[in-house]
């Protein structure tokens, strides 16, 4: 088995989610007592958040990209950003890391098209719905992401930041979501991606008006299949293209 390295805390909330994922799954396929080979580098949110806010995207990317590298430093055979948003940093985080990253928006794209989805509803903090990466990377695929109205991503990014990254559930919020899925499923959405790793502790990605992927689930899954099955990854990643920041 091939060791699976996690640049999480981002937050740590959906970082237990990724734990606990990739473990059921290694079970599930391998059984009895098997556990996976994996290495946690859980990075201090406020540090992040503070980085973000600023727009200081080069740094995040240095932050990030170090906490790579000493994952593969410390036997880590491929890395996993356990978060959408810091996506936007990806390609210098897989440059300094040195190991192949698993990329959450190219493995999403892929069960998207597999299931021959091409109208997602994406649902994130604002910046993965506002900076282009996504979409960009998901249309050089020949999927045309959809997002919700300015003040309803607004609201989503807050319900983000303010309760799930901080463990708080509000039933309002999960209602809100609904409403936000049942609209864009009004206006021809035909799928809607979990593109953010806590929001599938608010709403189940399986019990949606409109088909849910969720982000969280399907790249934990593609670490495992990364770890036990090297080489029989879906291949969708070498024709993606840019707006990230390098
Ligand atoms: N975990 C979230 C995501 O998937 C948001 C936290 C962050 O800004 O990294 O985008």
């Amino acid at each position: 088995m091939k060791t699976i390295g996690l640049i999480g805390g981002m937050s740590w909330e959906s970082t237990v989610t990724y734990y606990r994922y990739i473990n059921e799954a290694v079970r599930n396929q391998v059984g009895g007592l098997a556990s996976a080979d994996l290495i946690l580098n859980s990075l201090d949110f406020s540090q992040v958040v503070a980085l973000q806010k600023a727009d200081r995207w080069e740094e995040a990317g240095i932050l990030l990209g170090s906490a790579g590298a000493g994952l593969a430093r410390a036997g880590a055979d491929c890395v996993l950003i356990c978060t959408n948003t810091m996506h936007l940093v990806a390609d210098k985080v897989a440059r300094m890391s040195g190991v192949p990253l698993i990329d959450i928006i190219d493995e999403t794209a892929a069960a998207l098209l597999a299931d021959d989805r091409k109208r997602p509803l994406l649902l994130a903090t604002r910046y993965t719905m506002e900076h282009g990466f996504y979409h960009d990377r998901m249309s050089a695929l020949g999927i045309d992401v959809f997002v919700p109205d300015a003040a309803d991503r607004l609201a989503v990014h807050e319900v983000i930041f303010n309760e799930l990254c901080q463990g708080i559930i509000r039933e309002e919020s999960r209602a809100f979501m609904h409403q936000i899925i049942a609209k864009s499923a009004a206006n021809g959405a035909d799928s809607v991606i979990l593109g953010c790793t806590e929001i599938q502790l608010l709403i189940d990605a399986n019990e949606l008006a409109l088909p849910g992927y969720d982000s969280t689930a399907i790249h934990a899954d593609a670490a495992v299949r990364f770890a036990l099955f090297e080489g029989t990854r879906r291949a969708v990643t070498s024709s993606a293209a840019g707006g990230r920041q390098d």
